[in-house]
């Protein structure tokens, strides 16, 4: 049976000496969460993950959700449980203002939270993140009324959210949705219409769930300028909190998929469903995108999550697998094997994941702390700032972080050689889980194209220069250190990579879209490779300034500056191939008539 151990130790160096998060305390929420409280609410996350949630994962996967013939959603056994243990623990409200029945405490602090529950059972951690998303998005956008009435509930996890878009006829692109909502004489709507593919739709966890739909008001215009955004519980709410009628909206079926069988993925029928308008009619999409955003952040670590959990089970077999000798000779004689850890290219696949999951770790931190300074700072330029590269990042993360989880989660499976494919060990369940990280959201490829079309080009590509001035200011800034050569040299060269596919993209993407639109996954991927190793800069310093001050780290201090070597020399070097493929443009590529295929 597979096990987790949250990464407690690593996200608290990130945190503090990294990241150096006390800077920030001058926000609303972070002046009480001092180093001491930070260690004691992480660590108590990574037990309720390690006992509770992690036990659960392999057979959650195994038995999977039930539809019963009224419509009802029986989660796999346990969930129940362990849904209440976390909820009563404060987790969903954690970042969520107290007046809304949340602890005010910052999202910083609920991010490693969101990667141990998704390492230890992505499938659980579902329901509880998709609920702090709809939080998210009913707080921002939401009217007094609405926040009163749901928030408070939301955050105890009494009830829970989704979010529906989908539909059989759309999905990336929203514009052609066709769930109509009525306007009812008490100011309300009607929404009928069909949503697939909803996680969390319909499950036994809550008393209620609090379903945000997209639909589209009559005789609004088509496509996205016509979407509104809608809350629409399963059970009314009366207005002194309390629970009403059942509403028009119930479970049609459950998908049978690849992975995370412990979430409900469920079809969605609203049949004359009670809705009520969030925010302004036909902006939905904005409303919503406070959603997305979040929930892209949170798919994000559920990339990184499943690499860390996959490396941590291979880790643990590569020392214990006794096959072949080491090419020098036997390391361990008395045994008639060596462990396969001893083999360069055992030692390539887990480095490769290792060098991955501590800097993916520490951009997840970075992205969170910057969503705390655009809600709670009140420096109007800090927030500004931080919106750019939130914005930015957010695609790149998405994408990046998704798609080298799921590699990950396949080279640690390879180390269990066929044992990896075989149920019992639980690799086969790391790769499966971790494939829809790369689909929903916004497929990757959608991710990319983000980036690329919108997040590069708006406001004069402010975002962008703004990533090249804080990057050049950092590698100048530790330029003249011997020591920190190996890292800064490579990372300049992979920015100059970045800045030639940048300013390829300015010449050769306006007049030819198909240009931006062949270059723009390598260039989702060769940011993403600039911004780990900016990264391995920031933990390389503060490894030498650690290792400095408490000599008793040196040790783990010199394996971050070994990970940090080995991300330069042999996976930064990819931004190179990820270059020479953007600037041949789009002709190839795109010479191929349909039937030529
Ligand atoms: C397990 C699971 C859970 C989900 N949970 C939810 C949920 O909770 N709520 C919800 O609303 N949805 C949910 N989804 C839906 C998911 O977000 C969509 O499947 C996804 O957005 C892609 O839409 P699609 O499947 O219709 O693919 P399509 O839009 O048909 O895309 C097919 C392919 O074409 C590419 N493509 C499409 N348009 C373009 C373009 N303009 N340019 C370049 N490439 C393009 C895509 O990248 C993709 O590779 C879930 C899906 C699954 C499988």
């Amino acid at each position: 049976m597979p096990s987790y151990r949250a990464p407690v130790d690593d996200t608290l160096f990130l945190l503090n000496d990294v990241l150096q998060y006390q800077r920030f305390s001058g926000l609303k929420g972070f002046a009480d969460v001092t180093p001491d409280v930070i260690a004691q609410i992480l660590a108590e996350a990574g037990k309720l993950c390690e006992e509770v949630l992690a036990p659960l994962n392999q057979s959650g996967d195994a038995n999977g959700c039930r539809r019963d013939a009224d419509g009802a959603v029986r989660t796999p056994a346990g969930f129940r449980e362990a849904f209440a243990a976390y909820a009563g623990g404060g987790w969903i409200g954690l970042p969520v203002p107290e007046e809304y029945g949340g602890q005010g405490l910052p999202f910083t602090l609920s991010t490693p939270m969101s990667e141990y529950a998704s390492a230890a059972n992505m499938a659980f951690a579902m329901y509880p993140g998709l609920t702090q998303g709809a939080l998210a998005a009913l707080l921002t956008h939401g009217s007094d009324e609405q926040k009163r009435l749901y928030a408070p509930k939301m955050a105890e996890g009494r009830w829970t959210g989704t979010m529906n878009l989908t539909e059989p006829q759309c999905g990336t692109d929203l514009g052609l949705l066709t769930t109509k909502a009525v306007p009812r004489a008490d100011g309300g709507y009607s929404i009928t219409g069909q949503k697939i593919f909803i996680s969390a739709g319909e499950h036994d966890l809550a008393e209620n769930i609090i379903h945000l739909v997209l639909a589209r008001i009559e005789g609004a215009p088509a496509g996205v300028k016509g979407i509104s955004l809608f809350i629409v519980p399963k059970v009314l709410v009366n207005a002194d909190g309390s629970l009403g009628q059942r509403n028009g909206v119930s479970c049609g079926s459950i998908e049978e998929k690849m992975g995370i069988h412990g979430n409900a993925t469920c079809v969605m029928n609203y049949d004359g469903a009670q809705g009520f308008l969030i925010g302004e009619p036909n902006r939905g999409l904005n409303a919503m995108f406070v959603m997305m955003n979040e929930a892209r952040l949170g798919v994000a670590i559920q990339g990184l999550a499943q690499s860390e959990v996959a490396y941590q089970n291979a880790l643990a077999y590569a020392k214990e697998r006794l096959q072949g000798r080491a090419l020098t000779g036997p390391k361990d004689p008395d045994k008639k094997a060596d462990p396969i850890l001893v083999h360069p290219d055992v030692r390539r696949m887990l480095m490769e994941i290792k060098a991955f999951n501590e800097a993916a770790r520490g951009l997840t931190l970075a992205a969170a702390l910057d969503s705390d300074v655009v809600h709670r700072s009140p420096d109007a330029a800090a927030r500004q700032a931080a919106e750019d590269r939130l914005g930015l990042m957010t695609p790149v993360l998405k994408g990046v972080l998704t798609d080298l989880g799921f590699d990950n989660a396949v080279k640690a499976q390879q180390v269990f050689g066929g044992h990896g494919y075989i149920r019992e060990w639980g690799m086969e369940q790391f790769v499966r889980d971790a494939r829809i990280a790369m689909i929903y959201e916004g497929a990757n490829g959608i991710q990319a194209l983000d980036l690329v079309g919108r997040k590069l080009p708006r406001d004069g590509g402010r975002a962008i220069m703004a990533f090249f001035k804080d990057a050049g200011e950092l590698l100048q800034s530790h330029g003249d250190k011997e020591a920190m050569k190996p890292f800064v040299a490579p990372t300049q060269a992979a920015l100059g990579d970045l800045q030639k596919a940048s300013m390829w993209l300015m010449q050769n993407a306006m007049a030819k879209p198909d240009n931006a639109g062949a270059a723009s996954y390598d260039y989702m991927h060769l940011l993403g490779r600039v911004a780990l190793a900016l990264m391995w800069v920031k933990i390389a310093a503060a490894a030498f300034e650690k290792k400095a001050r408490e000599p008793e780290q040196a040790a783990r201090m010199d394996a971050k500056l070994v990970t940090a070597r080995f991300y330069m020399e042999r996976m930064l070097p990819e931004t190179g191939l990820r270059l020479a493929r953007i600037v041949t443009g789009a002709d190839t590529m795109m010479s191929l008539a349909a039937d030529m295929f």
